[in-house]
């Protein structure tokens, strides 16, 4: 039987820390009355947590608001500090890597990308490009509090070593984390890039203040992540979130992964430019779903059927998720978001034919980010929920 460890005394202070940066990340600048009431607690308890916090520089005093609305005695707003360390964070793809600083408000600022060149086959190369895009987002050089990696492809969460990345083999195996934080002596965190996404959401975009969503990718790949009352899920060592890779139709096409059938070969980019070309759309292979909904709305021949296949094959996977975990609220990222109000409604009317519904459920989807923005928010959001001691 596997018991429960007690939580050390020393780890409650960070915890609470965490706790309250969380309730000022959900509600905004807040005064200290309006955090006691909020977690709980005496104000006294707050100042004594904000206070190092302050003297920091993570938070810093804002307006002014007058005692009737500070509980009594005059108060000001907390919010986070324009002076405090940023983060630098880290998008890692086959074939490019993006870096960016993000301030603790959640902008994003320096970004900075590379390519790895075609014939790149040592990991050593590799690690030499993800540096200088550091290097080059930090270029004034500021003091940062970490950085976090969001990877596109399997991690090892444990040790923060990559296992694979599909297409790039020279990645494989690479302890990530370990020579990042001994090149730049800064505290790392590496995830998968769906999860990344997911804590980006939850920290500073849709689902601030949730405690059940999930974030799905779709792109010229497909993956995503489950937030579930109120935790991140990870499989052991970081392993799951393979939803691209789940089987809907076991006599379908072949997928990049040898498998037959994923989800990632009928909703995907690329399985939207094949069908256009098979279906003898006009420039096929300049087709993305931006241009699939303007040829649709001038009644070109086939396009409103692919645009209507499309939405369907994308909503038999976020159907799945639904049923089998119920997160009741998906955002959707990548390049799926181009399409706007009229593919994202097309998705949600196959969706709804497609779950169940219970009573007084509120069950909905919408659309993220389109660009790796969201991504370079999510990679920072994944080293400052480490920081912070916030358990996602
Ligand atoms: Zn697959």
């Amino acid at each position: 039987m596997l018991a429960q460890k007690l939580i050390p005394t020393g780890t409650l202070g960070p915890a609470n820390r965490g706790r309250l940066l969380q309730a000022l990340y959900d509600i905004g600048a807040s005064s200290r009355a309006d955090l006691a009431r909020i977690t709980g607690v005496t104000r006294g308890t707050i100042g004594g947590i904000v206070q190092p916090l302050i003297d920091q520089g993570v938070l810093a005093e804002g307006d002014v608001i007058p005692p009737s609305e500070a509980g009594g005695k005059p108060g000001t707003k907390l919010w986070f500090s324009k002076e405090a360390r940023p983060i630098c964070a880290v998008l890692l793809l086959h074939d490019r890597v993006s870096a960016c600083l993000v301030s603790l408000e959640g902008e994003v600022y320096g970004q900075y990308s590379a390519e790895f060149p075609n014939n790149l086959t040592q990991p050593s190369d590799a690690f030499r490009i993800i540096s200088t895009c550091v290097e080059e987002a930090n270029a004034s050089g500021k003091s940062i509090l970490g950085i976090g990696v969001a990877v596109a492809g399997m991690i090892n969460t444990e040790t923060g070593t990559i296992v694979a990345v599909s297409l790039a083999p020279f990645l494989d195996g690479f302890p990530l984390e370990t020579e990042l934080s001994r090149k730049f002596g800064v505290p790392v965190c590496v995830d998968q890039d769906a999860r990344a996404l997911l804590v980006g959401d939850r920290w500073f975009g849709q689902g601030r203040g949730r405690r059940n969503f999930a974030s799905v990718y779709i792109g010229e790949t497909l993956g995503g992540a489950i937030y579930i009352d109120g935790h991140l899920y990870r499989g052991p060592a970081g392993a799951g979130g393979e939803i691209g890779h789940t089987t809907v139709d076991m006599k379908g096409r072949m997928c990049r992964c040898g498998r037959r059938g994923c989800w990632e070969t009928i909703a995907s980019s690329k399985w939207l430019a094949k069908e256009a070309k098979a279906r003898r759309l006009p420039q096929p292979h300049f087709l993305d779903v931006s241009r699939l909904v303007t040829l649709a709305n001038h009644d070109v021949p086939g396009a409103r059927e692919l645009l209507r296949d499309y939405a369907f094959n994308i909503s038999v996977g976020l159907a799945n998720l639904q049923q089998f975990m119920a997160p009741n609220f998906i955002v959707i990222h990548g390049d799926i978001v181009r399409g706007g109000n009229p593919m994202l409604d097309l998705i949600r009317e196959s969706f709804r034919d497609l779950i169940f519904h219970r009573p007084d459920d509120e069950i909905a989807l919408d659309f993220g980010g389109s660009d790796c923005l969201a991504a370079l928010r999510g990679a920072a959001s994944l080293l400052l929920s480490e920081l912070l001691n916030f358990v996602i």
